[in-house]
């Protein structure tokens, strides 16, 4: 699913395989490491990503899926932990073959190409989330 290495500064360097689901691969990697804290960076190239866009007027999740190549200019994401477990939020854009970019909240990307990435370690610190009645929303707990 990936291949890591390990690097100074509590940070891996990883290469996810091809045909790897991102975000499956990001949670199994974060949890082999044990990593509860943390960020993500990275790029690559996909087929098909699936995003959801939170409605703030229904507040409604909406879902979609683009299924074409597409380059990754950018994944951002955070590591924190709920209920013991390594909790990941990440963003991601892409540019189309017409170098227009579509993107949002990851939800899963299959990776056609490569992708590759860096995860920090935060270590000890304790980064939770906790329901946010008001917006509906798990948001950090320190
Ligand atoms: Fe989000």
């Amino acid at each position: 699913m990936y291949q890591s290495l390990a690097v100074p500064g509590g940070r891996y360097v990883l290469s996810l395989d091809n045909h790897t689901e991102i975000v499956e691969a990001l949670n199994a990697f974060c949890r082999e490491k044990n990593i509860l804290a943390g960020q993500i960076i990275g790029l690559g190239a996909v087929c098909e990503a699936t995003f959801r866009f939170l409605d703030s007027n229904t507040m409604k999740y909406v879902d979609k899926c683009f299924q074409e190549q597409m380059e990754i200019t950018n994944l951002t994401g955070n590591i924190s932990q709920k209920d013991g477990a390594p909790y990941l939020h990440i963003h991601l854009t892409c540019s189309r073959r017409d170098y227009t970019c579509v993107g949002g909240h990851l939800l899963k990307a299959r990776i056609n190409g490569a992708c590759e990435l860096v995860v920090e370690d935060f270590g000890d610190a304790h980064i939770g989330r906790r329901l946010d009645e008001q917006t509906g929303l798990n948001m950090y707990q320190f």
